[in-house]
């Protein structure tokens, strides 16, 4: 007998894979610009396997955000009196607009972004046509004549269902594979066989568990521990701050702790002016964003990483913190390789990887994505549309949120010297969600009207990471 059912209340409309941050955020989107009805009435399933929307992974994370306060809570904007217009006042949600253009600990921003997943539930939920399937995970998603099939799984019983619709959204988040990690290479040596047991990814030591982990391991050693991170996105940063400021019990010594990056470190200013007042010139006009006028928009440290970074370099009239060096990768191999040698613990910080979902053309083959091509392939293009190995829109498939790939472009804003990809739930939930949102719904699908699609001015907060690039 077989497993599968056929839904068909899902069959015109759009299918989320992922409730997570950037699940929710095309929705977000749609209800900042006065058009969640509008996609409502498509009729939304969004596909979770866990037991509710909305806060994803997020809130898992030991450390500060390094977007504020008040970007999270401004994912209720809207018009007045809009379909989330109660969620703005929830006690909740004036913390974040008080914190301000402060950092929150993450924990709290997983906890708001869930209440907001439990407002869209109930409006996705009570829509014609609309469903949230938590529990259910997505394994699969094959290419109809109408759409595409998307099979699921009820995670409790193991009953196979499977979803038609025209829109695929794929939010499923990132990974950070040990396959990867088999195959990088610091200052010409295999960072796994030269580091051993000694080698953590960035995602076991960030999580509340992994952080008394790491704790436990360095109290083990006795005086002045010794901890390389390899990376020169916000993660690294993150980590030798939480390294250094949250582990009262751990003692460093000078230089206890040491990023290897390959980039240069840059800061973020919100113009130019203030970086020259800061005695900052390490930038052009390349590296100036043209629509906000923003130093170093997308590829700059902010708040607390920012301020590490600053003191670590003497920027700005900082304190030093001698306890954290800044190593440049790819000038000495053979100090490099010391520093990695001589540490207790070394903890790469090389990004994430996107989850997709495996993808089958309409007669049953897979189809290879452009993200399984090369440790650094983008999932998506500028539209967000799923690209094949071959560079090919997939069409009305895509994907949404971390480590997607996705670059801002024109409108969007960024300083054009910025190499990397964007990771903030701010411009996924205004240009990157809309994006999304304006090619469900065009009324006839055109591979030329995305070329078209509306972006935004793109003033807000943005975080951005260089992921995969040290
Ligand atoms: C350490 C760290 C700090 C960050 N800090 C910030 C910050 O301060 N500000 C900011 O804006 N951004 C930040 N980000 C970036 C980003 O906002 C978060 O990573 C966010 O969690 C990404 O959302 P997501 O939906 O892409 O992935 P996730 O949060 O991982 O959500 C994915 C969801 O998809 C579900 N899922 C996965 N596979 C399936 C499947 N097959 N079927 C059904 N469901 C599935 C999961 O259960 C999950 O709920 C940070 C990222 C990291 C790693």
């Amino acid at each position: 007998m077989s497993k599968q059912v056929i839904l068909s209340f899902a069959r015109t409309g759009v299918v989320i894979v992922g409730g997570g941050p950037a699940g929710l955020a095309p929705l977000l989107a749609a209800h900042r610009h006065g058009r969640l009805a509008d996609l409502l009435k498509e009729g939304v399933t969004v596909v979770e396997r866990s037991g509710a929307i909305g806060e994803g992974s997020i809130g898992q994370w030991v450390i500060q955000s390094d977007s504020t306060g008040f970007t999270f809570a401004d994912c209720l904007a809207g018009p007045p009196g809009s379909e989330l217009a109660a969620v703005r006042s929830y006690p909740l949600t004036k913390e974040f607009v008080e914190a301000g253009d402060r950092a929150v600990p993450l924990r709290r921003a997983g906890e708001f972004l869930a209440l907001v997943g439990e407002a869209i539930h109930k409006l996705v939920a009570t829509a014609p046509n609309g469903r949230v399937l938590n529990r259910h995970r997505a394994i699969s998603t094959q290419r109809t004549s109408t759409g595409w099939l998307t099979l699921i799984e009820d995670v409790e019983s193991g009953r196979e269902l499977t979803i038609e619709s025209r829109d695929v959204v794929l939010a499923t988040g990132a990974s950070q594979p040990a396959e990867r990690l088999r195959s990088e290479i610091v200052a010409g040596s295999n960072l796994v066989e030269r580091c051993g047991q000694r080698l953590l990814q960035s995602s076991e030591v960030l999580s509340a568990s992994g952080f008394a982990a790491v704790a436990a391991r360095l109290s083990g050693l006795g005086p002045a521990p010794r901890v390389a991170i390899i990376g020169g996105s916000t993660s690294a940063a993150a980590i030798a701050d939480a390294l250094l400021h949250r582990l009262p019990g751990i003692t460093f010594g000078a230089g206890g702790v040491t990023i290897l990056h390959r980039r240069p470190l840059r800061i973020f200013y919100p113009n130019a002016q203030s970086a020259l007042a800061d005695g900052y010139t390490e930038f052009g006009p390349e590296d100036i964003c043209p629509i906000s006028g923003r130093v170093f928009r997308l590829g700059g440290f902010r708040l607390d990483s920012r301020e590490l970074i600053m003191q670590a370099r003497g920027i700005g009239g900082r304190p030093a913190e001698p306890r954290l060096q800044l190593h440049r990768l790819g000038l000495n191999d053979e100090s490099s390789l010391a520093l990695l040698d001589q540490a207790d613990l070394v903890i790469a910080a090389l990004g994430y990887r996107p989850r997709a979902l495996p993808v089958f053309d309409e007669a049953g083959r897979r189809v290879p994505l452009q993200a399984e091509t090369g440790p650094q392939a983008r999932l998506v293009d500028d539209h967000c549309r799923v690209l094949d190995a071959g560079g090919h829109p997939l069409p009305h498939l895509f994907a949404i949120g971390l480590a997607a790939g996705f670059v801002p472009y024109g409108k969007l804003g960024g300083e054009p010297s910025f190499r990397g990809q964007a990771n903030g739930l701010w411009l996924w939930q205004s240009d990157v969600g809309g994006l999304i949102v304006d090619a469900i719904l065009a009324p006839c699908f055109d591979e030329d009207y995305l070329v078209e699609a509306s972006a935004l001015a793109g003033l807000g907060e943005i975080k951005a990471t260089q992921e995969f690039e040290v």
